[in-house]
């Protein structure tokens, strides 16, 4: 009977220790829209966009001033994101085309793998652009390995961007909607024959190509890389954010009675934007400002419905972008001619693909609603460090071995402290620069001023140095006047990058 009784009390103790557990693990949403930039949110005071469901999440939860995502393009900084590594430190972690494998190991730690090892579902819907299946993919058999390898429970994904074949949905690793009957093919390397590209076939297109963008023809857009078949199962681009809003809705109802961790990929405002018809016009700005109102629209869906859910007050959601902002990115879709006095960048310098600041320096918002204080927080923080920040927050550190790079920002990240990282590490196509305080040092690299986008890349003869605190454009290189941090930042940049830097890094040439 004691036995009986002292067994009962180690059970109600431990049912009492996980409500408790339960109670200290709040849902978590990462939402990473896609080449949106520092000036693309009106939460930053910008008056020529509005995007007041985003905004919500800065202007109610911390606002940070000075948040990073590691890289200026995409397939580097979801890699950093996803493993709490500088991507640099991975060759494969370059933009990779839509039938490359799985960049990240099967055998590596990763933040889907931590929540899942802390109880949580995991969930990932929208842009992936990590690579999917071993290479020479056979999209008509399950993919794999992919987003269940590297630790998501469930995945409805679009495998690279939405301007590479294969233009289709991937749900748990297979293609929706395949009908076995019109097998889809999909190359990089040569068209299939017979198949219409936007050289050979103009007339078959509504939008126009300016640089790459000009093999398959798919909802008569063109794109990049050749595909054939699978037609049943072709995305159409104006229903992609309905599509996705409705998985992650699905998600998040089939999760409300369990902690679950959701990384939605938001496709806006990439290239091509093509908006739902709801939303053309919204803006004065064309395809580009209208897309960036339907990312809004699909974060204002999201929130209503964990707020019908009744999740809202127990769920942390953090907003940012993958790299900055671009206008021309391949399509003569009028971003640059009607973008009128919007200033996407925030007044940085540079965009995507760039080491400049723009690059990589992007909305960063973490709200939860009851808990977070509204907060604007100049704290440095980094895409790179919810790995180990959300580590903490489950009740699973980091051991310092795994995902050595990403650093516990907790407290900066829930607005209770304003200390963030000391230094980063940012990187542009191979190169890279350091962020140390106020100061942003780029070292020398060959290789022209702009790219066919505009977009400065950041290339300088020799050793340059911004103090971002006072001229965040980066209009002044103050190299001469403070040669002792000139020195200081060299010296941590090396330690930092080891070896890793070369002054000759090849161009990536834009598709
Ligand atoms: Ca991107």
């Amino acid at each position: 009977m004691q036995k009986n009784i002292i067994l009962y009390s180690a059970s109600a103790l431990a049912l009492a220790g996980c409500a408790r557990q339960q109670e200290s693990k709040p849902n978590i949403i990462v939402i990473l829209a896609d080449d949106l930039g520092y000036g693309d949110v009106s939460a930053y005071g910008s008056t020529t966009i509005h995007t007041p469901n985003i905004d919500r999440l800065g202007n109610e939860g911390v606002k940070f001033t000075n948040g990073y995502a590691t890289s200026a393009t995409s397939t580097p900084s979801r890699y950093a994101l996803m493993t709490g590594m500088y991507p640099w430190k991975n060759e494969q972690a370059k933009i990779l085309p839509g039938d490359a494998p799985l960049i990240i190991s099967e055998a590596q730690y990763t933040l889907p793998k931590m929540m899942r090892a802390a109880g949580y579902a995991t969930g990932a819907v929208g842009k992936w652009h990590l690579g999917m299946g071993a290479g020479q993919v056979d999209w008509n058999r399950p993919v794999t390995p992919g987003a269940r390898e590297i630790g998501f429970d469930y995945s409805c994904l679009i495998a690279a961007t939405n301007d590479r074949v294969p233009t289709v949905y991937v749900e748990n690793g297979q293609v929706v909607g395949l009908d076995p009957a019109d097998p889809i093919q999909v190359s990089y390397e040569h068209n299939f024959e017979g198949e219409p590209t936007a050289l050979t076939h103009p007339g078959l297109l509504r939008m126009q190509w300016s640089h790459g963008h000009n093999q398959s023809i798919v909802n008569g857009i063109p794109r990049i890389g050749y595909m054939k078949g699978g037609e049943k199962a072709r995305w159409k681009d104006e229903d992609m954010a309905d599509y996705f809003v409705g998985k992650v809705k699905g998600f998040l109802s089939e999760n409300k009675d369990r902690p679950f961790f959701l990384y939605y990929g938001l496709h806006q405002p990439h290239v091509p934007r093509a908006p739902h018809e709801r939303f053309v016009g919204a803006t004065s700005m064309g395809p580009r400002g209208d897309a960036i109102a339907e990312a809004d629209w699909c974060v204002g869906e999201m929130m209503a419905c964990l707020d019908s859910l009744g999740l809202l007050e127990n769920t942390l959601i953090v907003f940012t972008s993958d790299n900055g902002p671009v206008l021309n990115d391949g399509y003569r879709d009028g971003a640059v001619e009607m973008q009128g006095n919007h200033d996407p960048r925030g007044g940085l310098r540079g965009g995507k693909y760039s080491l400049f600041d723009a690059g990589t320096h992007v909305p960063f918002f973490v709200y939860w609603k009851g808990r977070i204080q509204p907060a604007v927080s100049d704290a440095l923080v980094c895409q790179l460090d919810l790995f180990a920040s959300l580590a903490t927050l489950v009740g699973r550190p980091l051991d310092g071995k795994e995902a050595c790079d990403s650093q516990d920002l907790l407290p900066a990240l829930l607005g209770e402290s304003t200390r963030g990282r000391d230094e980063l590490i940012v990187e542009a196509q191979g190169k890279l620069a350091i962020r140390k305080g106020g100061w942003i040092l780029l070292p020398p690299y060959g290789g022209p001023a702009t790219n066919l986008t505009g977009n400065e890349l950041g290339n300088m003869p020799d050793f340059t140095l911004y103090n971002v605190d006072a001229d965040p454009a980066q209009t002044t290189d103050v190299a001469s006047q403070h040669p002792d941090i000139v020195d200081a930042l060299k010296s941590r940049f090396f330690t930092l990058t080891q070896g890793y830097y070369k002054a000759e890094v090849e161009e990536v040439e834009l598709q």
